[in-house]
């Protein structure tokens, strides 16, 4: 078993998507073991986004991150970080394969609806960030 993070962005929230999004989760076995809703200030969107720090787009990012709520969640499954990237979809929306969260609600290569770990490591990290060991419960 394995854990992953999974971010509803602040554009997916805003459109509606959190329930779309929650059941193409639970339809997928991937368990969510704990959820929370939060508005993230630019400075904690930086902390979170830290490994993008020189990248071009790392203050439109991080504005992004920081302009309405999110919902964050630790999903709990087998092979848990590839499954849910494969139900992300590529970071542009427009490389994404039909079917996919970002293929089918993503409206732009930052405003991509949602985020998930990229390996185990980032997972711990990004887990750590948002939520402490009474708030995660499998
Ligand atoms: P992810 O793991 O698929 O989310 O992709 P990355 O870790 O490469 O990038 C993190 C996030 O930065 C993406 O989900 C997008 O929201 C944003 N992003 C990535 N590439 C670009 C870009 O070229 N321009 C802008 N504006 N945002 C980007």
């Amino acid at each position: 078993m394995e854990r992953t993070l999974s971010i509803i962005k602040p554009d997916g929230v805003s459109r509606g998507l959190t329930g779309e999004v929650i059941k193409r989760l639970e339809d997928n076995d991937l368990k969510i073991v704990a959820m929370k809703m939060i508005h993230m200030t630019r400075a904690q969107a930086e902390g979170f986004y830290a490994v993008h720090r020189e990248r071009p787009f790392f203050e439109s990012l991080t504005d992004f991150m920081s302009s309405g709520p999110v919902v964050v969640m630790v999903l709990v499954g087998e092979d848990a970080i590839k499954r849910y990237r494969d139900l992300m979809g590529a970071t542009n929306y427009k490389d994404a394969v039909p079917g996919t969260i970002r293929a089918d609600f993503a409206t732009d290569i930052e405003k991509n609806v949602v985020h998930g770990s990229d390996a185990p490591e980032t997972a711990a990290f990004e887990i750590g960030y948002f939520f402490n060991r009474f708030e995660i419960v499998g």
